[in-house]
Order: structure tokens, then sequence, then C-alpha cells
């Protein structure tokens, strides 16, 4: 692959080179790349803005990682934190640091997923910063989306009785990064040996391509169903139900036999000596949206096959329990995953 250096098209150059044929859609976009700001207008919604950071060696691995799939994930997972309010996330801003490591062409190759991501969810790229680092890469991205006037929903309206509900399915993202660890340690011994991914692509896809939730966003706007409490869940189900809990001043009863994991993850998570449920419970990365609704709309939810119900929401006292397929109750533990 050719290799063009940063510095023959210095930070002016690059900076064109990866937005030239940048598009936009929003008609809310009045200013985009090129200037000292850029312009959104409101048409009297409500804004929601929301800004996330990848830095390899913590969040991301490059020996594993595609760099296509990374501008990807950047987006979606910023993209999934404006759907976790029940907003449209319309625009968002890109900021890369690199080493000289980096190439043109790999930025480039890291842009083609950003523009696949915007285009996937129908968002503009409106700016950035371009900078170097002196060791690895560091993607800092903002993402802003519009909801109409106080639709929009928080953590801390969950009620006693609601019904806790999850989409996708849980614990693959977990599962596929051990895998791809493995991998890694077993190329490292023997650089000859080739991965073995066959079969596996749901749940190494989940690690490396998330999708952010807008179909099920959209999917409830067009239902009329409005959760009391969302988020999405990024560090572990255990972790963030703990946080709806916490800051709604409730409890919650979650069944294990509900929660929603697939074949790959259960099979996989045995060869790691692994179950399915504390993948499920304890994984982080999913990107899938966790939410109460009030029983009264049970109904209009079990027509979703992208939604599973998978406990109730009680009382503070009755604190944050999970019933295992054998009926036995266990306090759950926020055992998410942290950067620290
Ligand atoms: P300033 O000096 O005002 O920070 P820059 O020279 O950094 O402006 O950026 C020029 C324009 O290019 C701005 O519109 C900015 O938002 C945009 N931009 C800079 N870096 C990126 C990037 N990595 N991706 C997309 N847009 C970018
Ligand atoms: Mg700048």
């Amino acid at each position: 692959m050719e290799r063009t250096e940063i510095e023959s098209l210095g930070e002016f150059g690059l900076i064109n080179h990866l937005t030239q044929n940048n598009e936009t859609v929003q008609a809310s976009t009045l200013l985009s790349v090129g200037d000292d700001a850029a312009v959104i207008d409101q048409f009297g919604k409500q804004t929601v803005i929301s800004t996330d950071m990848l830095v390899e060696g913590i969040h991301f691995d490059m020996m594993y990682t595609p760099l296509k799939h990374l501008g990807y994930k950047a987006v979606a997972v910023n993209v999934s934190d404006i759907c976790a309010m029940m907003a449209t996330p319309t625009h968002i801003t890109m900021s890369i640091a690199f080493s000289n490591r980096f190439s043109v062409e790999a930025l480039s190759e890291f842009y083609e997923g950003v523009y696949a991501a915007c285009n996937k969810y129908n968002v503009d790229l409106i700016g950035g910063d371009t900078t170097s680092s002196q060791k690895g890469f560091v993607i800092s991205v903002t993402a802003i989306g519009e909801v109409t006037n106080n639709q929009f929903v928080c953590r801390n309206g969950a009620k006693e009785n609601d019904l806790i509900c999850a989409t996708g399915d849980l614990g693959a993202a977990y599962i596929g990064l051990q895998i791809l660890e493995r991998e890694k340690r077993i190329f490292l011994e023997n650089p000859t040996i080739q991965p073995s991914l066959q079969e596996k692509e749901h749940v190494i896809g989940k690690i490396l391509k998330p999708e952010a939730r807008l179909d099920v966003v959209e999917w409830l706007i067009e239902n009329k169903i409005t959760p009391t409490a969302m988020m999405d869940i990024s560090d572990g189900l255990s972790s963030d139900i703990l946080h709806i809990c916490r800051q709604s001043n409730v409890g919650c009863l979650i069944y294990d036999e509900k929660l929603p994991i697939h074949s790959q993850t259960k099979e996989m998570a045995m060869e790691f000596g692994l179950s399915g449920t504390s993948c499920a419970l304890n994984g982080g990365e999913d990107y899938e949206l966790l939410f109460t609704i009030p029983q009264s709309d049970y109904d209009k939810i079990v027509l979703s096959e992208k939604i599973s119900v998978i406990g109730y929401i009680t009382t503070a006292e009755e604190s944050y329990q999970l019933i295992t397929k054998q009926g036995n109750k266990h306090k759950l533990v926020a055992q998410g995953w942290s950067a620290f």
C-alpha cells in the first residue's frame, strides 16, 4: 500500500483531504467544515450534546482493530449516547491526534469508516480538530442531536413496577474482545498462525463495529412509547442498571433466564470458562439500550423482536437483585468495565 507522509500535505492539506468529499444532508446545517465554527439552525427544537474520547491502548488495540471499523465505531458510540436520550442524532465533530506512525492513507481509511457511519445514521460531519501526539491515536467525537421540546428521556425517571427492557443481545462484545486478545497472544508467539475467527462473526462484529440503536428509538417514537428512564449499555448491564436505579431512587429485579444472550456468546463463553450470564452482566461495550416503561406499554413492546423485557423496577428497599434460573436471589454488583 502507498504511504504518503502527513508532512507532505500539512495540517490544512490533510483536513482538506479528509473532508473534501464531505456532504451534509441535514437542513439544520447552515455552515459546516471550513470556517471558525459550524452553524446549526434549531427550528424550535431542543439540542442534545454528548462527547466521548477513544484512546489507543485503553479503548482499542491497533493490532486487531481495522482503521475503517474504528472510524465507524467512534461515530456509532457517540450516536448511541444521543439515542439513549431518545433524541435524533444530527451532527458530529471529529477530533484526532496521531503520531508520525500514521500516514495519509491510514487516516483516509479511518475517515471511510467515519463517513460510512455518518451515512448510516444520517448525521453531518461539521468540523473537528487535527493535531499530533507523541504516541498513539486519540479520537474525540462530539455528537449533537435534536428532540421535540421536553421529550428527552433521562436516567432518573424509573418508577416502581416499571418493566426493564434491553435491546439486541448482551455480552457479545466482551466475548469478541476475549477472542481478539487470545488471537493476538497466539500471533505474538507465532506470527505464522492465522487467526481463526470463523463462525464468530456476531461476537467479533459487536466489538469491532457496534451499531447505535437509532432503529429502536425510531420504533419507540413511531409506536408512541415513551420510556420513563433510558441509557445505553456501555459499561455492562449490572453497572448500568444501577445508574438508573440510583438516579431514580428505586431498586430492580432482573431475571437471569430473560437476559438476551446470543448462542455464539454462550458457546464462546464456555470456551473461556465463563457463563453467558456473567458476560451479559459484566461485559461492556454492548451499546444496546436499557430502558424502563410502564407496565401498560407491555402489549406494545412485545411486538418488537429487538426488545427483551428482563425484569422490573422495585422499591429502593428491595435493592438490586438477580433471580437465577434456580430461583435464588443474588445482589447485583457493578463489576463493569473501567478505564482505570
Ligand atoms: P481552527 O484554527 O479554527 O481550530 P482548524 O484549522 O483546526 O480551525 O480547522 C479548520 C476547519 O476544519 C474547521 O471547520 C474545523 O472544524 C475543520 N476540521 C479540522 N480538523 C478536522 C477533522 N479532523 N475532521 C473534520 N473537520 C476538521
Ligand atoms: Mg483547530
